[in-house]
This record gives C-alpha cells, sequence and structure tokens, in this order.
C-alpha cells in the first residue's frame, strides 16, 4: 500500500496527456495481461471502479454486440434466484427484460427450469448472469451444460466474478465458457479499499467482445490484446494460485470443524465447499434470522479460523444448556449477552450465571476482549419509538442549516443506542456518525 501514498505516483491528474504518465500504462498494459492469463479471456477493460459498475459494463458491451449484428430485439436476461442483488439491478439499468429461474435443493441451478427459459426466449435471449462458484459456495456441477444452452439459443454468458478468489489457477470464466466477467480486484487480490473505495472491478471478454469494450472520450482505451500465450508469465501468476486454495481450504476446515454443531447447508457431490459455506440456524430463535454465510478467505490465521470456530462452538454449548433444562430459557447467558462493563462491575449480580463467564466465555478473552459499551438494545422498541434529540428548530438558531443532516443522525442513534446516550449536544451526534 505504501507507493499508493508517493506523491510522484498518486499526484498526478486522472486525465494528463498520455504521453506524460507512461509508468502509468505501462501498469494498466501489465495489469490488464496478467488478469488475461488468470482469467482465460482475450481482452481486459480497466475502466469499471466496482463490481456492479463491472455488471453494467459487461451487459452494456453483450448489448453493443447484439445491435452490432443487428439483433436489436435480443433483450432477456436470465438471471437465478440465488444471484446477487446488484445482477438484476445491472440488467434493469441496461433495459433488458429479466427472467429469473430457480435452484435446486442443492443451491445449484434448475437446469430444467434455465433450458425452458433459454428456449421459450431463444428469439429474444441476450445474457444469462451466473455466479461461479454459486453464491452458495458450491461448483455448480452443471456450469458447462448451462453455458451450452445459453450459447445454443443465441445467448451471451456473464460470469459474476466476485467469487474468483476461488477460482484462480485452478480454472477460469473463459475455460468454463463465459464471454464476459468481471473481477472484484478489491475482493479477489485484496486491493487496498478501505473506507469505501477505491474498487475496481474489470471485465474481461472473449474475443468477438473486444471491440465492443468500453473507450473514452478524454482517453481512448478499448480493450488490452491479450499477451501473446507462448510467453509464460513467470512467478507472477504463481501468487493468487495460493489466495485461492488457502480460501477453499479454510472454508473447509471452518466447515469441517463446525458441521458436528450445525447443518451445513449446500455441498458439492465430494462433500466440500468452495470459498464459502451456510450453516442452518433456523431450528434456534436466533438474532440473525435463518442461516449463517461464512466466508473466511485466505488472510486470516488459522489461530484466528479457530477462534471463530470456537465461539460458535461455544455458543451452541450454551443454548444445549437450554435445551437440557439446565439454564433458564428467560434468564440465561445467550439472552443477557453482551455484558457491558456497567453491569459487570456493578456491586449487585442478580443473574443465575456467573459474573466471570459473562464477561470471559473463552479464555482468550482475558488477553484481548472487546467491551461493549451497552447491553442490549430493544430494536423493537427503536423502531417504534423513534426519538429526536434536537432541540426544535425554533430554538436552533444558527445551526439551522445543518438541521437536516443532524435529524437523520440523531434518529439513526436514536435506533441503535439507549435513550440515556442522548444527552449530547447535536454537534456530537454528528461527529459519532
Ligand atoms: C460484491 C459482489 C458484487 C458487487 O461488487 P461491488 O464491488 O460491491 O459492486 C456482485 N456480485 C457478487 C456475487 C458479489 O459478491
Amino acid at each position: 500500500m505504501m507507493p499508493v501514498t508517493w506523491p510522484s505516483f498518486s499526484d498526478i491528474h486522472p486525465f494528463a496527456p498520455v504521453n506524460q504518465a507512461q509508468g502509468y500504462q505501462e501498469m494498466f498494459k501489465n495489469l490488464g495481461e496478467l488478469l488475461c492469463t488468470i482469467t482465460g479471456f482475450d481482452s481486459f477493460s480497466l475502466q469499471p471502479n466496482a463490481g456492479a459498475a463491472g455488471e453494467y459494463a459487461g451487459l452494456m458491451v453483450i448489448r453493443a454486440y447484439h445491435l452490432a449484428r443487428g439483433d436489436h430485439h435480443r433483450n432477456v436476461c436470465i438471471i437465478p434466484v440465488s444471484a446477487h442483488g446488484t445482477n438484476p439491478a445491472s440488467a434493469a439499468m441496461c433495459g433488458m427484460k429479466i427472467v429469473t429461474i430457480g435452484t435446486d435443493a442443492k443451491g445449484n441451478i434448475n437446469i430444467e427450469d434455465l433450458r425452458k427459459a433459454a428456449e421459450s426466449n431463444k428469439d429474444n435471449l441476450s445474457a444469462l448472469m451466473v455466479t461461479y462458484p454459486s453464491t452458495h459456495g458450491v461448483y455448480e456441477e452443471g456450469i458447462d451444460e448451462i453455458c451450452k444452452i445459453i450459447h445454443d439459443n443465441g445467448g451471451q454468458v456473464y460470469m459474476d466474478g466476485a467469487n474468483m478468489n476461488a477460482q484462480v489457477g485452478l480454472t477460469s470464466p473463459g475455460w468454463i465458457g463465459a464471454d464476459v466477467c468481471h473481477l472484484n480486484l478489491h475482493k479477489t487480490f485484496c486491493i487496498p479499499h478501505g473506507g469505501g473505495g477505491p474498487g475496481m472491478g474489470p471485465i474481461g471478454v472473449k474475443k468477438h467482445l473486444a471491440p465492443f469494450l468500453p473507450s473514452h472520450p478524454v482517453v481512448p482505451t478499448g480493450g488490452i490484446p491479450s499477451p501473446d500465450n507462448s510467453q509464460p508469465l513467470g512467478t507472477i501468476s504463481a501468487a493468487p494460485w495460493d489466495a485461492s486454495k488457502i480460501a477453499i481450504l479454510n472454508a473447509n476446515y471452518m466447515a469441517k470443524r463446525l458441521e458436528n454443531y450445525y447443518p451445513v447447508l449446500f455441498r458439492g457431490v465430494n462433500g466440500t465447499v468452495a470459498h464459502e459455506f451456510i450453516i442452518d440456524l433456523r431450528s434456534f430463535k436466533w438474532p440473525v434470522p435463518g442461516t449463517l454465510m461464512i466466508e473466511p478467505t485466505e488472510s486470516e490465521s488459522k489461530a484466528e479460523l479457530d477462534r471463530f470456530c470456537d465461539t460458535l462452538i461455544s455458543i451452541r454449548e450454551e443454548i444445549a444448556q437450554i435445551e437440557k433444562g439446565k439454564a433458564d430459557i428467560n434468564n440465561n447467558v445467550l439472552k443477557g449477552a453482551p455484558h457491558p462493563p456497567s453491569l459487570l462491575m456493578g456491586d449487585a449480580w442478580t443473574k443465575p450465571y456467573s459474573r466471570e463467564y459473562a464477561a470471559f466465555p473463552a479464555p482468550w478473552l482475558r488477553t484481548f476482549k472487546f467491551w461493549p459499551t451497552t447491553g442490549r438494545v430493544d430494536n423493537v422498541y427503536g423502531d417504534r419509538n423513534l426519538v429526536c434529540t434536537l432541540l426544535p428548530a425554533s430554538q436552533v438558531v444558527e445551526e439551522q442549516a445543518a438541521c437536516h443532516g443532524l435529524v437523520s443522525s440523531s434518529m439513526f442513534l436514536s435506533l441503535f443506542l439507549p435513550q440515556t446516550y442522548f444527552n449530547f449536544p447535536p454537534r456530537y451526534n454528528l461527529m459519532c456518525i
């Protein structure tokens, strides 16, 4: 991250004449070539600044391709119900007609549903948007067939590459049969993106789509030609291999550790998961409804993975105490958590479980614990009883201009913090946000 902060690197104007930014040009070219190699595509555009922007750009490329062939009517986009929310949003922004298809009990795309949707929309089919591995954390067995069905019916395959960290060095969107795909460099390749930016969602395309890649009126970009396949890129592409394998290994390690305590939904045919997995909490009354998606990525140490698993296992044990009648169903450590210092350090302790367990349910908490500042907030009460902590407008003389922002920020805080926290002047509330 350090070079990003060097003035010689960061102070350049985005529209500086290209001949004054040769170093940047070289980096763009290298990056595009590397991404081509990793993805099996022929050309890349580095313009989109987020995954969702990549989806939009990629669908516009597909649209331009159909238009260039005189297929003005091809505007149907098939999207499985399991897709990320940005998929249908992008298709809608491109003016496409969205046809949804279902998934089977294992979380895979229902191929017969897909075939029917593709065949009945044969004349107007524009694209399929598919995520691989799926958002359920499974390598879809039928992905080759899925791509073939779409191509046979005149459509193009858009692959949502947000889960690319489970493919790098093992397989690739181009090899599988996708025509265009975005990558989330801020996810898969760990580029810095703290605090809301910068993201990067470049799109890669097969040769036939390359002429349709986006350009720019000030600095023409267009696609970046693929490198000559006879020139291997040496060790540069070796590092991402590790990212994929370790991300997959980590997810499977955690799924294995947790499977005796929580049901793991959706696995591949050999019983393993991809880079993420879902545990089923529907049998418990839980603050998070339904299920929990766990995506450890490659960046956490084994100690951290274990800390997470140990915590989930110990919560399961606390649930078991209630199941066995050893803990009171209404007054127990789960219902009482989180325990803030104000409660733990008070003279009176009336809970049926020990103060020590409430503070340190796991041994490592003695060396590092994040102390919550408040006990559990009654969200439903907060939602139904909005409290505006501002003075009435008549009493706010100088700060009237800022009032709108303050109203919304204090409303937000009122929902999430107990009312005793609201003795602050409004300006302080704003700083909290
Ligand atoms: C994150 C994600 C996106 C959107 O990417 P952004 O960079 O957040 O716009 C799209 N699809 C999937 C599957 C994702 O995980």
